[in-house]
C-alpha cells in the first residue's frame, strides 16, 4: 500500500485538514518484479553473444593498417557501444546481486569532467546543444576514475536527451572543504514535481519523456546512484517542468 497526503488550507492561509490517500500497488510491484527478471534472464543471455562480438571485433581492429580509414571508424564505433552495453548489463547484474563495487584512488577530477565534457560536445554540437565546462581544468580527489566518468557521462547524456533545440548544458564542480561537488545542468525539458523523487527508481521515465520518444530504459540514474553511494556520497536533483534540471552530486573526501 502506497500512502501519501496534502494539507489544506482555507483563503486565509489557516489549516483547514487533511487529505489521505492509500493506494493498492501490488499491481505495479508485481510489475517491476517482472521487469527485473525478465531483464536479469535477458542480461545473463546477452554476456556470451556480447564477449564474442567484442572478441570479433578487437580482432578486426588488430587488423587496423590494412582496412580504410571508414571503415576502422564504424568497427571503433561498433566496439565503443558493444562496451557500453556490456557496461549496463554487468552493472544491472551487478546491483542485483549486491556486488557493485568502486575503487576510489587519487585522481585528476577535472580531467575526468574535461574528457567527458569533450566527448558530449560533438553530439552536442550536432543536436543544436551548448555545452559549457565550468569545472576547472585541474581538481585532485580521491574517486573511482573509470566509475565517474560513467556518472558524468551518465548525466551529460541525459542532459541532451531531455533538451530542446538551443538549450544549454553547464557541467561545475568545486572543492566546498573537504566535499567534491559536482553539477550537471540543463535547461531542458524538465520533470514535474510529483515525478521528480522518482527519477532514480529502477525502470522509470517520466510521463513527458515517454511520449516524446526518446529511448531508454530507465537504468542510467539506478546506477548513477549506486556508484555515488558506493563512494558515500549522495546525488540530488532540482527541476523545474519546461524549464530545466540540475543533478548535484557530493562526495566526500577525506
Ligand atoms: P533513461 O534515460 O534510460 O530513461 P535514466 O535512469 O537515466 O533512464 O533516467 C530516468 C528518467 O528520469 C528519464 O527517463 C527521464 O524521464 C528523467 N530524466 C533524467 N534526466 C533528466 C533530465 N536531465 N531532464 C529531464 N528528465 C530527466
Amino acid at each position: 500500500i502506497s500512502v501519501s497526503s496534502t494539507s489544506l488550507h482555507d483563503d486565509d492561509g489557516a489549516f483547514a485538514g487533511t487529505v489521505v490517500s492509500f493506494s493498492d500497488i501490488t499491481e505495479l510491484m508485481l510489475a517491476l518484479q517482472a521487469k527485473d527478471r525478465f531483464l536479469a534472464s535477458v542480461s545473463h543471455e546477452f554476456r556470451t553473444p556480447l564477449t564474442s562480438i567484442l572478441g570479433y571485433l578487437d580482432v578486426a581492429l588488430e587488423l587496423e593498417a590494412e582496412l580504410p580509414e571508414q571503415a576502422r571508424h564504424y568497427l571503433r564505433v561498433a566496439r565503443r557501444n558493444a562496451l557500453r552495453l556490456e557496461r549496463l548489463v554487468e552493472d544491472f547484474l551487478a546491483i542485483n546481486a549486491g556486488t557493485f563495487e568502486v575503487n576510489p584512488v587519487r585522481t585528476d577530477v577535472g580531467l575526468i569532467l574535461a574528457e567527458a565534457a569533450e566527448s558530449a560536445l560533438v553530439r552536442a554540437t550536432r543536436a543544436g546543444l551548448r555545452l559549457v565546462n565550468r569545472a576547472p581544468a585541474s581538481l585532485p580527489a580521491v574517486v573511482d576514475p573509470d566509475r565517474l566518468g560513467q556518472v558524468v557521462d551518465n548525466l551529460l547524456s541525459n542532459a541532451m536527451k531531455y533538451n530542446r533545440p538551443g538549450g544549454c548544458i553547464t557541467l561545475d564542480a568545486a572543492l566546498d572543504g573537504t566535499t567534491l561537488r559536482i553539477e550537471v545542468e540543463d535547461t531542458g525539458i524538465g520533470i514535474a514535481p510529483e515525478e521528480v523523487q522518482h527519477v532514480f527508481d529502477r525502470f522509470f521515465r517520466s510521463a513527458s519523456v515517454r511520449s516524446t520518444g526518446v529511448t531508454g530504459v530507465g537504468l542510467g540514474l539506478l546506477i548513477t546512484r549506486s556508484i555515488v553511494g558506493e563512494h558515500n556520497g549522495s546525488i540530488s536533483v532540482t527541476s523545474e517542468l519546461g524549464e530545466g534540471t540540475c543533478f548535484t552530486i557530493l562526495l566526500p573526501q577525506g
